[in-house]
């Protein structure tokens, strides 16, 4: 980097190494970074931006698959904007900064005693960056992270800083729970928050068969359940977690390491990587891989349950479904690679969510199901994600807007009965599209 300079304590630099995303598929060339410290700074470096005529994107940690971080213009980091600010247990609220990594928030309310409800697979990934996109665990009750959120602060396209929830600018709310990026800029987060409860897990391996015949009770049976399949095989891990009385009784640190980093990670690497080099042996992995995962119970605090480490890079397209159509589609799935030369290392991850009030969410008024689909790095992956994309799109899919898909706006409008709603808010709030980038244009039109 050359050229940097401070602006109070955050700094702006002109950037002279690509943006690159987590995956390592997409980068950028931003004409510049800045690091704001404050929301003051933040709407500073906004309306500068829009003075030079140049666009402005803030990025969380680039956990996202497709470009819908990347920009060309100004680049917003968020490492300055992190931090509680403060916690209130009358409302059972936390209200944390923006660029705060869903690892730090879990931490520093574990400490307090207290949680978010539900929340995806890992938590590395900022506040407002992981909300931005509706990333999501699995539930049968409680939904994604944005739906958690109680209010809202951002900096919009003129530099004003706006505060949106259920009672204040309740259109906003409505939308910029998840965002896209596309509203403004989020400075600060309030979350529901729960005294911390202790989860009993349950991971045990089934038949393809018995998981989608038994899907629906599954479903139903447990707060949270996910299931994986193993393409080339008929083994599946499912994985159920239901609220427990404790006592607390995480696995072991020999168990743990055995699955959560050589099996999961270490081993899995190695077995991408010769995989990658000699896809004929993928089934014969996968056979291998698929039988190694053993039954587990054990119990813990919500994030150390939920999430885990994902040392392994990949690239991911997932699409949610209505709930009934999972099974008939991940059915036509399994036939499609059964029938096809694609060889295909990754297992297939099968979550849902309850219904949701949030226009753009994958799961807006209707009950989901998500299927996801991966590839280790590096692997051709067109083939594949082309041949399952056009399953989900059958069943009326929504592919997650951090994630590998083709559709664009005609497509949106078509799935999203309140797609018209966020595109007004969004001339409304940045006529000028100072926020767009090629994926906004492509997803939500000019
Ligand atoms: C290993 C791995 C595991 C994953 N697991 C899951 C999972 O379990 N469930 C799931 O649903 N998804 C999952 N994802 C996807 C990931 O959660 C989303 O793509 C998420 O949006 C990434 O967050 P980020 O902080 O990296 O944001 P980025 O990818 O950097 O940005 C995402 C979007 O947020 C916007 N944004 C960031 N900060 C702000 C801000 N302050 N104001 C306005 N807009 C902002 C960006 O402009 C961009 O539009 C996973 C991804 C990876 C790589």
């Amino acid at each position: 980097m050359s050229g940097t300079t401070t602006a109070g304590s955050g700094s702006v630099r002109t950037a002279d190494s690509p943006w690159r995303n987590w995956a390592g598929n997409v980068t950028s060339r931003p004409v510049r970074e800045v690091s704001p410290a404050s929301a003051e700074e933040l709407a500073e470096a906004v309306r500068r931006a829009a003075e030079d005529g140049l666009r402005v994107k803030t990025v969380g940690t680039g956990h996202s698959f497709t470009s819908i971080a990347a920009t060309d213009g100004v680049l917003i980091r968020p490492g300055l904007l992190t931090g509680i600010r403060r916690i209130d247990r009358e409302s059972m609220t936390v209200t944390v900064e923006s660029g705060t990594p869903l690892k730090r928030l879990n931490v520093a309310l574990a400490r307090e005693g207290l949680s978010l409800t539900n929340m995806g697979d890992i938590m590395e990934q900022t506040v407002a960056g992981a909300t931005s996109t509706g990333t999501h665990g699995t539930g049968r009750d409680s939904a994604s992270i944005a739906e958690q959120i109680r209010e809202l602060e951002l900096v919009t396209a003129s530099g004003e800083l706006l505060t949106c929830s259920a009672k204040e600018n309740p259109e906003v709310f409505a939308a910029a729970r998840i965002g896209l990026g596309a509203l403004g800029v989020v400075t600060a987060i309030t979350f529901a928050v729960e005294p911390v409860f202790l989860l009993t897990a349950r991971e045990e391996p089934m038949t393809f068969d018995r998981v989608t015949s038994e899907f629906d009770a599954l479903h139903a049976e447990n707060e949270h359940f996910e299931f994986y399949w193993f393409p080339h095989t008929d083994n599946c891990n499912t994985k159920r977690n239901n609220r427990s009385a404790g006592p607390a009784a995480p696995p072991g640190r020999v168990s743990s390491w055995v699955e959560d980093e050589l099996l999961s990670n270490g081993l899995f690497q190695v077995a991408c990587s010769l995989g990658r080099a000699v896809p004929p042996v993928i089934p014969s992995i996968a056979k291998l891989s698929s039988r190694a995962l053993s039954a587990r119970t054990y119990t813990d605090i919500p994030y150390k349950v939920f999430t885990s480490p994902r040392r392994v890079r990949f690239l991911e397209m997932e699409y949610a479904l209505p709930r009934e159509a999972a099974v008939a589609a991940l059915r036509e799935l399994k036939a499609m690679v059964e029938r096809s030369p694609l060889k295909v290392s990754f297992p297939v991850e099968v979550r849902t969510a309850p219904a949701d009030d949030i226009a753009l969410s994958t799961a807006s008024g209707r009950e989901t199901a998500y299927i996801a689909v991966h590839l280790y790095k590096g692997t051709p992956h067109r083939a594949y994600f082309t041949a399952v994309e056009r399953i989900m799109t059958a069943h009326g899919g929504r592919p997650h807007w951090g994630k590998v898909h083709t559709r664009d706006a005609a497509y949106f409008s078509g799935v999203y009965p309140r797609f018209a709603e966020f595109t007004a808010l969004r001339d409304r709030l940045d006529p000028d599209r100072l926020f767009a980038n090629d994926y906004l244009r492509r997803v939500l039109g000019d």
